[in-house]
């Protein structure tokens, strides 16, 4: 983990490795932050007992600190959408990396997916929207690749279950 930016009201973060009991995050002092951004392009994985703690950090955020989270990897969106709690209403996946796969030559392809692009969180009485491509060239063979995830289920966690 390494702290990118550092003032009395923002934090910025680059996380890295999996997300577990001991990743410095947890740790950080959070008093007066406005702004959290956590860059999660190097996490690697997040085990039972990593949920389990960042759920507790969660709780620790300061109700007016905004939580935007960047390059999230695919398992942090799926995270999201199935653990309750992992993501508060103020804390926003803002581009999340989903697998795309050529069934012609078995090319795997990340596609980073952009909050108010791709995707819409559900605000009020508006529902979530979903604009993910059906189909991205391969950069291999430039055949149509389809989406290897299913869509309504890696995008739950844009209508959150429980409102606070
Ligand atoms: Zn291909």
């Amino acid at each position: 983990m390494k702290i990118v930016n550092r003032t009395p009201t923002n934090l910025v973060v680059q996380m890295s490795g999996p997300i577990g009991e001991t990743t410095a995050l947890f740790t950080l002092p959070m008093a007066g932050l406005k702004d959290i951004v956590l860059d999660m392009n190097e996490v690697t994985f997040i085990n039972s007992i990593g949920i389990k703690h960042w759920i507790l950090w969660t709780v620790k955020i300061p109700h007016d600190c905004v939580v935007r989270m960047l390059n999230c990897p695919f398992v942090i969106g799926t995270q999201a959408s199935i653990v309750v709690g992992f993501a508060k209403p103020n804390m926003k996946v803002e581009t999340l990396k989903v697998p795309y796969i050529c069934n012609a030559c078995g090319t795997e392809h990340l596609y980073l997916a952009k909050m108010d692009k791709d995707y819409f969180y559900a605000v009020g009485s508006k529902a979530a929207e979903i604009l993910l491509p059906e189909s991205i060239p391969c950069p291999k063979c430039k055949e149509a690749m389809e989406q290897d995830f299913i869509v309504e289920k890696t995008f739950k966690f844009l209508t959150p279950s429980s409102p606070t």
